[in-house]
């Protein structure tokens, strides 16, 4: 059951209302993200299971993120609770920012080339084989990064043209695409399954 879940977005800027909406139709509860009270409870304990990190553009993101030491408090989460980084938030979790070198969260041990595939106009929508059941999975890719590099613990469950979009490593998962814009919630389950893996 996935009922008792509680699923941060962080909504600071970007596609946080398709993934709220996404997490509702698997009969999670979302919780909008916006201040690190809003993350981490007055007990200093986390006030979700889990937080999805939306695409956007993390450069903007990363501004906001200055602000009440959101920044060091949302690393130390996500060593430690399962996130979901989509596209923007994907460059976020990394730990190396490429083109140009960005600041990160260095949580997950992928290297990211920002705007890889070219300008807003190249954006595009591939079907494509994942390692997850269910046939092909239609992917929405919106001036989307590559991952150049994956780490030894990282495991790859898509690619494009033989670059990963789709990965996980431990209580991690990061998609250079955006799921929450197709009708497909295979990617949400899959991150609610890990949620829940991690709490038992
Ligand atoms: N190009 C954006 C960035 O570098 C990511 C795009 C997206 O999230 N769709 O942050």
């Amino acid at each position: 059951m996935t009922t008792s879940l509680t699923i941060g977005v962080l909504a600071l800027q970007g596609a946080y209302e398709a993934h709220a909406q996404s997490l509702r139709l698997l009969g999670a509860t979302p919780k909008l993200i916006r201040t690190p009270e809003d993350l981490i409870g007055p007990d200093g304990k986390s006030t979700v299971d889990g937080l999805i990190m939306p695409g956007g553009e993390s450069t903007t993101m990363l501004k906001f993120l200055e602000r009440n030491n959101f920044f060091e408090i949302l690393k130390s989460f996500v060593t430690k609770t399962p996130t979901f980084g989509t596209c923007a938030g994907a460059i976020l979790l990394a730990n190396e920012v490429e083109h140009p070198a960005q600041k990160s969260l260095a949580a997950l041990d992928i290297t990211v080339e920002r705007n890889a595939y070219g300008r807003q106009i190249d954006s595009t929508i591939l079907k494509s084989e994942t390692t997850l059941p269910g046939g092909p999975l239609e992917m929405v890719f919106i001036r989307a990064p590559r991952i150049t590099r994956t780490g030894p613990k990282v495991e790859t469950l898509a690619t494009r043209d033989g670059f990963p979009v789709l990965i996980r490593s431990g209580h991690l998962l990061a998609a250079t695409f955006h799921p929450e814009l197709s009708d497909d919630t295979r990617i949400h389950k899959l991150f609610l399954d890990l949620v829940r893996e991690s709490k038992s």
